[in-house]
């Protein structure tokens, strides 16, 4: 009997192992369905430089127009992407269509706007992503330093010497390096000394509450000056209101991005809204140089 039940445990396995791998199979045929016909958009965040008080650059953020469920979110199939190792095409995909926008922004006359792309672990266990972002840049025309790539900490943990030289090599093209969700990880400072960062991306979850937690606002304070004696950039993600824009101004954190100045919209949306805002400050200047 325990041979029997073994064997119908072992059926029941395989049985659960096969439609796991059919889901996962569906999954990636979806992923590259998705690229082929041209289903994914590229959505830009705008980003201010609180010294001018003008927009400054953008982050690129995918997005997934899909044909039955509509508009999909990156949080519901990035990790599908990562798994899957589409995440190398799609991932590509992304960073040459962020650099030919940014380009095209350039030659319209917003020349003071950056383009930030994410990318995964899995890009850099898998690709060479330094040679990656010298042809995207020399098929596209745009300048190394209107390009910035976000990677966040937990990508820093494994392979990190591997990690280091890829990253020289990228910074050596021009191209800018950003941490993001800057105190979410491990946060270690070995890595700010390790690895050549420029910015700092500080997460959402510390900005949230700047204006009603001592800890908080003590916390970002506290990061914006570490940078600062790093000689590394600010930037303040999630911001959402006034009042938190006024406590980011005040400790001289260098960059804000949030919905309190627009949420991620379309390339057309975006170049909208650098037309009416050109040479215009989008928030008060900071009065203090
Ligand atoms: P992230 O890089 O930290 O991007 C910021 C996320 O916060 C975006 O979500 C953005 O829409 C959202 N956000 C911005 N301002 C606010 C705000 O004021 N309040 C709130 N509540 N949220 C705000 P999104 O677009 O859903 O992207 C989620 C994550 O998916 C990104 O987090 C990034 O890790 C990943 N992702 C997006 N696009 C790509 C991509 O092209 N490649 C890779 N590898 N990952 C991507
Ligand atoms: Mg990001
Ligand atoms: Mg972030
Ligand atoms: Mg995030």
């Amino acid at each position: 009997e325990a041979k029997e039940s073994g064997r119908n445990c072992y059926k029941f396995y395989a049985q659960e192992m096969g439609r796991r791998i059919d889901q996962y199979v569906e999954m990636e045929n979806a992923l590259r369905v998705a690229l082929d016909q041209n289903q994914f958009e590229v959505y830009y965040q705008p980003k201010v430089n609180l010294r001018s008080g003008k927009y400054c650059g953008v982050e690129a953020l995918i997005r997934w127009n899909h044909p039955q469920n509509g508009m999909i979110q990156p949080g519901t199939f990035i990790s599908l992407a990562e798994k899957s190792g589409m995440i190398c095409p799609i991932g590509e995909w992304v960073m040459r269509t962020a650099c030919a926008q940014a380009k095209e922004w350039c030659e319209m006359g917003f020349d003071d706007i950056s383009v930030a792309v994410n990318l995964s672990a899995y890009q850099f266990s898998h690709e060479n992503v330094a040679n990656l972002v010298s042809r995207i840049l020399s098929d596209t025309g745009l300048g190394a330093h209107y390009l910035e790539l976000e990677l966040t900490e937990s990508m820093l943990i494994s392979d990190s010497d591997n990690m280091l030289m890829a990253l020289r090599e990228i910074k050596a093209i021009g191209v800018t390096l950003t941490l993001d969700d800057f105190g979410t990880g491990y946060s270690s400072l070995a890595y700010l000394k390790r690895f050549p960062f420029d910015v700092i991306k500080i997460d959402r979850s510390f900005v949230r509450n700047i204006t009603t937690d001592a800890n908080d606002a003590s916390l970002t304070k506290t990061i914006v000056l570490m940078a600062k004696s790093l000689k590394m950039k600010t930037v303040a993600e999630g911001v959402e209101t006034q009042g938190q824009l006024g406590f980011l101004s005040s400790i001289k954190c260098d960059v804000v991005q949030g919905f309190y100045l627009s949420k991620p919209i379309n390339a057309a949306a975006l170049t909208e809204l650098l037309r009416k805002q050109k040479g215009h400050p989008v928030v008060p200047r900071e009065s203090v140089p």
